[in-house]
């Protein structure tokens, strides 16, 4: 029989108001915790990430109708919900964190630090690595998105160094020279061995020496842009100075990748990847983890050593995931990582549309529109409208019919964890 516990649950959930957010009327992320918690966003507050999980930094709680407890406390409760096969791997608490994110201004220059990394990191500095858990993660844009993302190829680096006489300013010829030398025949790990150096010479700049090669290096390009239209890296340069004048990020985007996703297309981010989201929204997920090592584009404390050293030095573009098409209204992007995967649905009016029971726990956002939502095989049922978060106990079928111009998308543990373990 039955229990009378419902398999869906309604939450509430945490806004971060980081420097870098849109303001309220501009931000997703504002009119989706607006609606979420019922409160009125603040104008003039930036509104950065909507957290749906069981963080400690920004916990969701369970609406229960009387007292509203976490989602991590209720989990500890009841951890059958989780499924049998994540209880085994990551105990009683949820996997993944799920966020949506609004940026008008560039975050930092940032790398995730693998699992081994991240435990030593928490060991050694507590108070600055508060979180002993690595953190992959997958960006998925809801609109235009633009980041920097790894580091260029080769040939692009050497064009780099011959155009771009600061960043030469900054390292020496003797110490560019190598490069110069160098073919994709010279073996991946001699090529790392010197964007390593170079990387990490341009990072640990003398701070009085990268304020004046900045300096000349804006003058030139505000100069050279009255004879000739500037490459799409030189103008997001131009911006990104104004955002964060004087900052060695700066010259050191002209090494990363100058990605612009489209609406419905994700990248996924593996430990030790340099990135930074520049410009847009996205749905983000990601490890249950906050634990970030900054360099760059940012007033928040630097790691410049470690970062330099923890980085895979990998390089060229990055793959860019366009999902699965799952049905006529399901796109699944599954990233390398056991945590997660999203699943993105789009329904139009008067369409139904069924998830089939997953071995482990799902997170539902509303993003917009209405429909009801209802439990394969009882009586439960739910009308959900934009900024409803819905948490899905494991073995859930959960089917939406009546929908209303329906977009939501659905975190989960990734599909290939299932198959695999
Ligand atoms: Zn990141």
């Amino acid at each position: 029989m039955e229990t009378n516990e419902d398999k869906l649950q309604m939450l509430q959930c945490a806004v971060k108001n980081y420097d870098w957010g849109r303001l309220d009327g501009d931000s997703q992320v504002a009119r989706l915790f607006s609606l979420n918690s019922g409160s009125e966003p603040e104008p003039k507050k930036p509104y950065a990430e909507f957290w749906m999980g069981t963080h400690d930094s920004g916990p969701s709680f369970v609406v229960t109708g009387d007292e509203n407890e976490t989602l991590k406390s209720w989990l500890l409760k009841n951890p059958h919900v989780l499924g049998e096969k994540v209880l085994e791997k990551w105990g009683s608490d949820l996997p993944f964190l799920f966020k949506v994110l609004s940026v008008a201004k560039a975050l930092s220059i940032q790398a995730h630090p693998d699992k081994e990394l991240a435990r030593t990191l928490h060991k050694l500095h507590p108070h600055l690595y508060k979180d002993g858990n690595h953190k992959p993660e997958m960006a998925l844009a809801i609109t235009e998105f633009e980041a920097l993302c790894g580091f260029v190829p080769l040939e692009e680096l050497k064009v780099v160094l011959r155009t771009v006489p600061e960043v030469m300013d900054l390292v020496g010829f003797g110490n560019v020279l190598p490069i110069f030398g160098l073919t994709d025949q010279d073996g991946e790990e001699t090529v790392k061995r010197e964007l390593a150096s170079v990387f990490t010479q341009i990072m640990c700049a003398d701070k009085d020496k990268v304020t004046e090669v900045v300096g000349r290096l804006i003058s030139r390009l505000n100069k050279e842009s009255e004879g000739r239209e500037l490459t799409d890296k030189e103008k997001l340069v131009l911006r990104l100075e104004e955002q964060y004048p004087d900052d060695i990020g700066v010259i050191a985007s002209f090494l990363f990748n100058y990605v612009k996703l489209n609406p419905g297309e994700a990248l996924s981010l593996g430990a030790n990847e340099p990135h930074a989201y520049i410009n847009g929204e996205c749905i983000e997920c990601m490890a249950t983890s906050d634990n970030v090592v900054r360099a760059g584009l940012t007033p928040k404390y630097r790691d410049v050593q470690t970062l330099c050293s923890m980085l895979t030095y990998k390089q060229g573009p990055p793959e860019i995931l366009r999902g699965t098409v799952v049905n006529a209204y399901v796109t699944k992007y599954l990233p390398p990582f056991d945590e997660f995967e999203i699943d993105r649905c789009v329904l139009p009016m008067g369409e139904k549309v069924t998830f089939p029971a997953v071995p482990g726990p799902s997170i539902f956002l509303v993003m917009d529109g209405e429909a009801i939502i209802e439990v394969g095989g009882s009586m439960e049922v739910h009308i959900v409208a934009e900024g409803d978060v819905i948490f899905a106990a494991a073995n859930t079928e959960v089917k939406i019919r009546q929908a209303s111009d329906l977009i939501l998308y659905r975190a989960g543990v990734n599909t290939k964890f299932f198959q695999t373990s």
